[in-house]
C-alpha cells in the first residue's frame, strides 16, 4: 500500500498515526487488547469518541454539511487501516453509522436538529431494537405492539439480543402498527427514551460472559411505554423502508484492516510456540493454513477497495454489503480458531476481560483472551443477518436468481 501513496496521502497517514499515538491512550489500549469483543467500557468509548469528534473524525460516512470530514476514498481507507492496525475501535455503530443515515433521509427537521448533534458528540448512546423472540431472520414477523393512544403511542412487548442496552440512553425500535395487510406494511420505526417508565433491561448471560453488568446482549421489555408521536421516523406503517435502509449501513463495513492485525499476531505466536521442538511456523500444516488465510485476506481487501471506491460520503453500499459481511465474518472466525490452535494448551485458561479485575493471567500475554475471543466470534455469522440470510440476499439481489 505504501508505494501506492502519494506525498499528500503519506502525510495524511502520518497525521492519523500521530493522532492515534496521542489520543488512543494506554488505558484504552490495555482495555481493547484484553477485550473479547473490542468493547472497553462506556466511559472509555465516550472519551475516545469525543476525541475523534474534536478532531473532526467521528463520522467519516456523514456528508460534510452534517459534520463529515469530506475525505477521499483513499483517505477513508487509510484511516480504517490505521485504526485497525492500532487496535482502536470505531465509534459504537448504533448512533453514527446506523440511525444517523436513517434520520438524515427520513427524519423530521426536529429529529435531525436534536439527535444528530447528540450522536456526533456522543451525548446519547443508542441501542438497536429490531430482533424479537421468534423474529430474527424473519424480521417482518415482529410483533412489538404500538397502539395509537391519542396524543402518544403505547408500546407493549419485547426486543431481544439488544447489544449493550444496559448502557443505552435511547433505543430505535421497529414496532407493529397494523395487522391487517402484508406484514411489511404494518411496521413503523420509533425512537424511545430508555428512561421512560415501563422499559426494563434484562441481561442475557452467554458462555463468554463472566459477570452480570458485562454482558453483551439483553432482552428489553416494554410495558405500557408512552412514546410521543413526534418520535415516529418516516411515515406510519412505512418503517420497513427505514429498516432496510439502515441494514445496508450495518453490513457495509471494511474488515481487512482488523484481519491483517489479527494474522500479524498469529504469526508472532507461531514463531514462539513450538510443535515437536520446532517453531510452529515451520509446521507444514500450520504454515499452509496461515498462507491460505493470508491469501483470502488479500482477496477481501481487493473486494473492499473495489466496493468502497464507488461510494460517496453518505451513500450506502446496497446488497453488495452482504458479500463483505459474509466473507469478513468467515475470515474473522477462521483467524480466531487459528489463534486458539496456535496457543495450544494455553487456550484452556479462560480469562475474559472485566474492567478492574485483578485475577492473575495464566500463560504468556499473547494467550490472554484468545479463547474468549474465539467463543465470542461465533456470533459474527449470526448478528446483522446470519450468513445463510446473506447468501439468500446475494442470490436474489446480486445474481438475480
Ligand atoms: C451477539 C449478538 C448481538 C446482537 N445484537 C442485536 C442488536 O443489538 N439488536 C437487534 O435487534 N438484534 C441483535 N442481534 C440479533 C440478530 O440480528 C439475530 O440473532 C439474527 O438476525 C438471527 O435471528 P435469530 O437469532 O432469531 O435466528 P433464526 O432467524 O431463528 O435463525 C436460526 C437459524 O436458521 C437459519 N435460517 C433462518 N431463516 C433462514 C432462511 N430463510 N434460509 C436459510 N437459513 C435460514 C439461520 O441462518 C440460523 O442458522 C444480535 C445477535 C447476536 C448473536
Amino acid at each position: 500500500m505504501d508505494s501506492a501513496l502519494d506525498k499528500d496521502l503519506l502525510a495524511f497517514r502520518d497525521e492519523v498515526r500521530s493522532f492515534l499515538d496521542k489520543n488512543f491512550d494506554a488505558e484504552m489500549r490495555a482495555a481493547t487488547a484484553r477485550s473479547r469483543t473490542g468493547f472497553m467500557t462506556r466511559e472509555l468509548h465516550v472519551r475516545w469518541q469525543k476525541r475523534l469528534n474534536e478532531k473532526g473524525w467521528m463520522v467519516p460516512n456523514w456528508p460534510t454539511d452534517q459534520g463529515g470530514p469530506g475525505w477521499s476514498h483513499a483517505q477513508r481507507y487509510i484511516f480504517d487501516q490505521e485504526m485497525a492496525l492500532a487496535g482502536a475501535p470505531h465509534p459504537i455503530a448504533f448512533g453514527p453509522r446506523m440511525l444517523a443515515p436513517v434520520l438524515m433521509k427520513f427524519g423530521t427537521e426536529q429529529q435531525k436538529r436534536y439527535h444528530l448533534p447528540a450522536i456526533l458528540n456522543s451525548d446519547i448512546w443508542w441501542a438497536q431494537g429490531y430482533s424479537e423472540p421468534g423474529s430474527g431472520s424473519d424480521l417482518a414477523s415482529l410483533q412489538l405492539r404500538c397502539d395509537d393512544a391519542g396524543d402518544h403511542f403505547l408500546l407493549n412487548g419485547s426486543k431481544i439480543w439488544t447489544s449493550y442496552a444496559q448502557f443505552a440512553d435511547w433505543i430505535f425500535c421497529l414496532v407493529r402498527t397494523d395487522r391487517s395487510g402484508k406484514r411489511q406494511d404494518g411496521i413503523s420505526f420509533v425512537l424511545v427514551d430508555m428512561k421512560t417508565p415501563g422499559v426494563v433491561v434484562d441481561p442475557i448471560i452467554t458462555v463468554d460472559v463472566p459477570e452480570r453488568g458485562f454482558q453483551e446482549v439483553n432482552q428489553v421489555f416494554f410495558t405500557d411505554v408512552k412514546v410521543p408521536k413526534e418520535n415516529l421516523v418516516g411515515e406510519l406503517n412505512k418503517g420497513w423502508t427505514c429498516a432496510k435502509y439502515l441494514l445496508e449501513f450495518e453490513r457495509g463495513n471494511p474488515y481487512s484492516g482488523g484481519l491483517k492485525r489479527s494474522i500479524g499476531k498469529i504469526r508472532k505466536i507461531a514463531k514462539t510456540e513450538t510443535n515437536g521442538g520446532e517453531p510452529l511456523i515451520a509446521d507444514p500444516d500450520f504454515a499452509r493454513r496461515l498462507a491460505q488465510a493470508e491469501m483470502e485476506i488479500m482477496a477481501q481487501e481487493q473486494t473492499e477497495l473495489r466496493l468502497f471506491g464507488r461510494l460517496k460520503a453518505g451513500q450506502n453500499m446496497g446488497p453488495e454489503s452482504s458479500l463483505l459481511k459474509l466473507r469478513g465474518t468467515e475470515l474473522q472466525q477462521m483467524l480466531t480458531q487459528l489463534a486458539t490452535d496456535a496457543v495450544g494448551y494455553y487456550m484452556s485458561p479462560f480469562n475474559p476481560y472485566v474492567p478492574g479485575r485483578n485475577a492473575e493471567i495464566v500463560g504468556p500475554d499473547y494467550a490472554d483472551g484468545v479463547t474468549a475471543k474465539n467463543l465470542n466470534s461465533r456470533k459474527t455469522s449470526i448478528y446483522a443477518g446470519s450468513n445463510e440470510i446473506q447468501h439468500n440476499i446475494m442470490a436474489k439481489a446480486i445474481l438475480g436468481l
